[in-house]
């Protein structure tokens, strides 16, 4: 991990935390020939190809950068079910019966993730238990209404709405009304998570080449995908470079909104010390619709993530705005060291519901998990390799969901999703 290369993962705690070896993974020299290329070392990516070897396919994956270079390696790392939009979203489009299968297959992605972690003895500090915390006691009529919903509709008992002494044994502190605990909820170190995956499916048997960016793809069977110093022959393309595809497949681009999100780490806190932030050890999402979410890494740093920027740079005044977060939520965290700092760009669909689909019989995508793509990824690469393999039934529940182009095309975007996002973070203060 300590190439020189302008597509590292940012220098980040989980950068200077990693423990997983992945071998050497040079970038494509010339022509190769194999059953599938995967586009995108992300956790999407990786899922795919290792999913796609253990069905006994040839597999490709080329990355840009280095695996786990984008939103996969620098996430806040919370692996929750459901999705980034409430399920009524997707209960409207499709229904009851096909929004119950979809949040079945969103736990299915926790699960999954778990397995994963198990069978290759993957070093990511995996820890269970949630919350989803309540600013407004608006929040808290509409986290009850959510857990009701769930139980009597969906058959999830897995919530409990915590209040008072019950919410302060898992948080300590006076700032939420409310929050609800989630027990399938959960978190974890995710470049090691993904690195992980890398190393699975690489020792399966997938050609993993790093450095490798995808240029072009010529659709068609077979269709070839370029890279600057080589290519890939391949029957099928799977698409998985989400926020940081840059115009490789036109169609995809205009589906997705890029937003780029950031993270604090403070110094290590002391045992005494983490007990009064987070003394269950659970990940925290508050429910503003601009949300801030957290928690402790393995050696007890507190991980905040919070704040949006859509130009790219980062907003001025980050630093002081998360410190004064954590000091109103912490007053025993004031003052305390900041040491690392870095943001990721998010996939954002306009519904907030994942997008996956295929736009030629043998080019599969899936993008746009709104920041709740932590555990779905790994499902959605799951998801593709069944349907490479002719059983797309699961694969085409997701894919059913409608989805709209942002408006105002490429240039206009932006500015429309400040807009929309401003109103947002004014109803947030309401
Ligand atoms: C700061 C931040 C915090 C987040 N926190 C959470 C969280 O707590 N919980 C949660 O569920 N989700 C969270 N998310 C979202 C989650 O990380 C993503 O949904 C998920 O990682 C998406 O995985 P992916 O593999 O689809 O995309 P990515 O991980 O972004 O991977 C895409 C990869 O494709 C590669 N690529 C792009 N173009 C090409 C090309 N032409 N050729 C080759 N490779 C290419 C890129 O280099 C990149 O490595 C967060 C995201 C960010 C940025």
């Amino acid at each position: 991990m300590t190439r020189p290369t302008s597509l590292q993962a940012p220098a980040s705690w989980y950068r200077d935390s990693v423990s997983v070896e992945l071998g050497d993974c040079p970038a494509l020299e010339g022509e190769v020939r194999a059953d599938v290329c995967v586009i995108g070392g992300g956790i999407t990516g990786c899922s795919a190809a290792l999913h796609l070897v253990e069905r006994g396919y040839s597999v490709v994956l080329l990355e840009a950068g280095e695996i786990g270079h984008g939103a996969s390696g620098r996430s806040g790392g919370q692996i929750l079910p459901g999705l980034g939009t409430d399920i009524h979203t997707v209960e409207k489009a499709l229904g009851r019966e096909r929004a119950r299968e979809i949040w079945e297959m969103s736990r299915e992605a926790v699960r999954l993730t778990a397995e994963r972690v198990e069978r290759h003895a993957i070093p990511c500090d995996l820890a269970w238990g949630s919350l989803h915390a309540a600013v407004k006691p608006r929040h808290v009529r509409e986290l009850e209404a959510f857990r009701e919903r769930l139980a009597r509709d969906y058959d999830y008992e897995a919530l409990t709405l915590l209040r008072g002494d019950a919410l302060r044994e898992h948080v300590v502190t006076d700032a939420y009304p409310a929050a609800l605990h989630d027990d399938e909820g959960g978190h974890l170190h995710p470049l090691n998570y993904t690195l992980g995956l890398a190393r699975a499916a690489s020792e399966a048997g997938a050609r993993v080449h790093q450095d490798s960016p995808a240029i072009e793809i010529r659709r068609g069977k077979p269709a070839v995908v370029v890279t600057a110093r080589g290519r890939v022959t391949a029957d099928f393309v799977v698409m998985g470079t989400n926020a940081y595809q840059s115009g490789l497949v036109p169609e995809l681009s205009g589906r997705l909104m890029r937003a780029a999100n950031y993270i604090i780490a403070t110094e290590p806190l002391s045992e005494a010390r983490a007990a009064k932030v987070l003394p269950r050890n659970d990940a925290l999402s508050d429910a503003n619709f601009v949300l801030d979410y957290y928690r402790l890494s393995s050696d007890r740093r507190l991980i905040y993530g919070g704040e949006v920027s859509y130009t790219g740079r980062e907003p001025r005044g980050l630093q002081a705005r998360m410190d004064a977060k954590i000091a109103r939520l912490f007053p025993v965290l004031r003052g305390i060291g900041i040491d690392y700092r870095w943001g990721g760009d998010v996939g954002i669909t306009l519904n907030r519901a994942p997008d996956f689909g295929r736009l030629d019989d043998n080019l599969y995508y899936a993008q746009g998990y709104s920041g709740h793509g932590m555990a779905l990824a790994g499902l959605a690469g799951k998801l593709m390799a069944e349907a490479v393999a002719g059983q797309s039934e699961r694969f085409d529940v997701f894919a059913a969901m409608p989805h709209r182009h942002f408006p105002g095309g490429e240039w206009l975007r932006t500015p429309l999703l400040v807009l929309a996002t401003t109103f947002y973070k004014l109803r947030d203060r309401l």
